[in-house]
C-alpha cells in the first residue's frame, strides 16, 4: 500500500557539520554472514550491535548448489527456457526478506539509540574470486549484491525518520589498526579455522576483526565531517600566528600536544 509522508530533513552532512559538529554518528560494516553497527558519541564508542545472517548465507549456497546438481543432471540447458525457476525463485525471495530484515534491524536500533547519521562503506563494483566452485561464486556474488540492497533500504528507510546515510570510502578499513593506523594482521583464536580476530603487530591492539572496519569508518567520517577537521585547523593556524605575533612559538605547544592526543586517541573497545 503505497502511503506519502513528509519528513523534515535539517539539510546534509556538508551542510551541517558546522554549526553541529557533535552529530551522533553510527558506523556500520557489511560482511557476507553478519552486519556489524557501532555508534559514537564523540570520540567514544558506545556500543556494537551485530546482525548475524550465517544461516540465511548458507541456505542460500545450498540452493544453490541443487541448481548446480539438477543443471548436471539434466544436460545443456534448454534455450530460451527458465531453468530451476522454483529454486531461483526461493533464492530470490529469501535475499529480498533479508534485505528487509538486516535494514530494519539496523534501523530499528539506530532510532532506538539516537542515531542523526549512518555512515556506510561506499560498495565497490563486485569482482569475482578466481578457483571456487560455481555455486560458491554465485553465493559471494549474490551476498554482496545484498550490501547494496540493504544499503538501498536503509537510506529510504532512514529518510523517513530523518537520518542520514553517508557513504565513505572502505580503502584499508579491515587492515588498518584502529588505534595506531599501521596493518594488522586476521589470526584465529582458539582453534576456529576462520580468522574472526585481528591483531596489530605494532601496537599490539587485539580485537575483533569484525568491529575494526566500524572502528576505522568512524576515523573516516571524522576525517572529513568533523568539524574542524585537521586540514582546517591548519588552513587556521597562519592567520593565529599572525594575530599572536611573539605568543606564536607559545600558542604551537599546545596545538601539537593536542594533534598527537587526537590520533593516539583509539576508541576503547
Ligand atoms: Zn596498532
Amino acid at each position: 500500500m503505497p502511503f506519502e509522508k513528509r519528513v523534515p530533513i535539517r539539510g546534509k552532512a556538508e551542510d551541517r557539520r558546522r554549526t553541529e559538529p557533535d552529530l551522533k554518528v553510527a558506523t556500520v560494516d557489511q560482511n557476507a554472514d553478519s552486519t556489524v553497527a557501532a555508534v559514537w558519541e564523540g570520540r567514544r564508542c558506545r556500543g556494537v550491535q551485530t546482525v548475524w545472517h550465517t544461516r540465511e548465507n548458507a541456505k542460500r549456497e545450498k540452493a544453490l548448489r541443487k541448481v548446480a546438481r539438477k543443471q548436471k543432471r539434466s544436460g545443456r540447458p534448454v534455450k530460451g527456457e527458465r531453468s530451476n525457476a522454483g529454486l531461483w525463485r526461493y533464492i530470490s525471495g529469501l535475499d529480498t526478506a533479508l534485505a528487509w530484515q538486516i535494514a530494519a534491524a539496523i534501523l530499528a536500533w539506530a532510532v532506538a539509540a539516537g542515531v542523526q547519521v549512518l555512515v556506510f562503506e561506499y560498495l565497490r563494483p563486485y569482482r569475482p574470486l578466481r578457483g571456487l566452485s560455481w555455486s560458491r561464486r554465485v553465493n559471494r556474488k549474490r551476498s554482496y549484491w545484498l550490501r547494496g540492497r540493504v544499503l538501498e533500504r536503509v537510506r529510504h528507510l532512514a529518510l523517513c525518520q530523518g537520518i542520514l546515510t553517508v557513504e565513505r570510502n572502505p580503502a584499508w578499513t579491515s587492515q588498518a589498526c584502529p588505534r595506531c593506523s599501521h596493518l594488522g594482521e586476521r589470526f584465529s583464536p582458539g582453534e576456529r579455522a576462520y580468522p574472526s580476530g585481528f591483531r596489530c603487530g605494532h601496537c599490539g591492539w587485539t580485537g575483533d576483526a569484525n568491529v575494526v572496519a566500524v572502528l576505522n569508518l568512524k576515523r573516516k567520517w571524522n576525517r572529513t565531517f568533523r568539524y574542524p577537521t585537521a586540514e582546517e585547523k591548519r588552513a587556521a593556524e597562519p592567520s593565529r600566528r599572525r594575530k599572536a605575533g611573539a605568543a606564536a612559538s607559545r600558542e604551537g605547544s599546545p596545538e601539537t600536544v593536542g594533534a598527537n592526543a587526537r590520533s593516539a586517541d583509539a576508541p576503547a573497545a
